[in-house]
C-alpha cells in the first residue's frame, strides 16, 4: 500500500502528459449523451453494459471498441465537448502540459470533415487553462496513400496542431510502411512521433528511429529485449511515453508488479507516464502514477525524475520549458517530511 504522503506528493506535483488519444478520453457517459444528441445507435443497451465490454485482451480487442465509441462524433461541438471533459479532468490532476493526440482518419472515413474535427479539438485546448497542443496521428493500419491524403486534407488548418504521430495496430504495420509520408511531414516541419515497441518488437523501436527520423517513441517498453537498443536509447536520451495502465489493460505485462518502467528507469531511460487512452484503460494521470507507485519500489526520487522527464521530452519553447521543471523542482523542495 502506498504511504498517504508519497499518494499525496504524486497527486499534486505539476506533470506534463505526452501521450493521450482524445478519443480514448471518451467517457461512457458521454459516449451514451453524444449518441442520443446525434441519434446515432450503439451496439450496447447501457452504460453500464458498455464499460463491460472494457475487458480486453490485446490491442485489436481494444480498438474495436474505442472506434465503436469514435462513431459517436459527428460534428465541431461534440469534438469540442470530448477534449473540454478531458482538460478539466487533466487540470484536476494538475497537468500542467499536455501534447494530445487525435486521429482524423476515424472520423474523415465516416464522412466527417477535418476541419470540424481539428476546430473542435483546437477550441477546447484555447478555452482551457491547461496547456495543450495537438499532434495528428495517421492510422497505421491503413495505407500510407491514405496518409497522404488525409494530411492533405489537414494541411489547410496546420496552425492547429504541432507534430505527427503513427498509431493503431501494430503488428504487420511496420514503422517503414510510412516512411515517404513521414519523410515529406520532417521537411514541412512537423515534429515527429510514433507508436513503436508495445506490441511490435524492438526493430520497429528502431526502425521508428532511423526511417521516420521520430524525436520521441510513444510505449517502447519492448527495447529491453535488445540490450544495445536500451543502451542506444540512453545515450541519445529518447523519450520513451510509457503507459502503464494501457499496458497492463492490454496484457502486455500480465500485472503492474511486473511492469519494466522501473528497469528503465535504472537503464537510464527518460521515461514518461502517461495515461494514452484513460476512459478505457481505467485512470488519468494520477491513477496512471498512483498505480506504478503502488506496484513497484518507487519513491521520491523517481517521482521528481518522472515529473521532469515529462516536461524535457515536451515540444514546448525552451523558456516555457524551463520554467515548468523549475516549478517541479520548488514543489520538490517545498516537501517536508
Ligand atoms: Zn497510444
Amino acid at each position: 500500500m502506498l504511504n498517504t504522503q508519497l499518494r499525496g506528493v504524486l497527486e499534486g506535483m505539476p506533470k506534463a502528459e505526452l501521450h493521450i488519444h482524445i478519443e480514448g478520453s471518451l467517457e461512457p457517459e458521454l459516449i451514451f449523451a453524444l449518441a442520443a444528441r446525434n441519434n446515432v445507435a450503439l451496439p450496447y443497451a447501457s452504460v453500464e453494459d458498455l464499460r463491460a465490454a472494457y475487458a480486453f485482451t490485446d490491442l485489436q480487442s481494444f480498438l474495436d471498441i474505442y472506434y465503436a465509441g469514435a462513431s459517436v462524433l459527428l460534428h465541431e461541438q461534440d469534438f469540442y465537448d470530448m477534449t473540454a471533459a478531458y482538460l478539466k479532468r487533466a487540470e484536476q490532476d494538475n497537468v500542467r502540459h499536455t501534447e494530445i493526440f487525435f486521429d482524423p482518419q476515424t472520423h474523415t472515413a465516416r464522412g466527417v470533415p477535418v476541419k470540424d474535427v481539428i476546430d473542435g479539438i483546437h477550441r477546447a485546448c484555447q478555452d482551457s487553462p491547461v496547456s495543450a497542443t495537438l499532434i495528428l496521428s495517421f492510422l497505421r493500419h491503413l495505407s500510407e496513400e491514405d496518409a497522404f491524403a488525409v494530411l492533405e486534407e489537414a494541411l489547410p488548418y496546420r496552425d492547429k496542431y504541432i507534430g505527427i504521430g503513427l498509431d493503431s495496430s501494430e503488428r504487420g504495420n511496420p514503422p517503414e510502411k510510412f516512411a515517404r509520408v513521414f519523410a515529406r511531414c520532417k521537411e514541412l516541419g512537423f515534429r515527429l512521433v510514433a507508436h513503436a515497441g508495445e506490441e511490435g518488437p524492438p526493430a520497429y523501436i528502431e526502425t521508428a528511429l532511423d526511417v521516420l527520423k521520430v524525436e520521441r517513441i510513444d510505449h517502447g517498453v519492448r527495447c529491453l529485449e535488445d540490450p544495445a537498443l536500451v543502451e542506444r536509447l540512453a545515450r541519445e536520451q529518447m523519450a520513451l511515453t510509457v503507459c502503464p495502465l494501457s499496458n497492463v489493460k492490454l496484457c502486455v505485462f500480465p500485472e503492474m508488479a511486473q511492469h519494466n518502467l522501473l528497469e528503465l528507469l535504472d537503464a537510464g531511460v527518460k521515461v514518461t507516464i502517461n495515461s494514452d487512452d484513460p476512459a478505457y484503460f481505467g485512470g488519468y494521470m494520477n491513477d496512471n502514477f498512483i498505480a506504478t507507485f503502488e506496484a513497484l519500489p518507487l519513491g521520491l526520487s523517481h517521482a521528481q525524475r518522472l515529473a521532469r522527464n515529462g516536461f524535457e521530452a515536451a515540444f514546448l519553447p525552451e523558456a516555457q520549458k524551463q520554467q515548468l521543471l523549475a516549478e517541479v523542482d520548488a514543489y520538490f523542495a517545498s516537501l517536508a517530511f
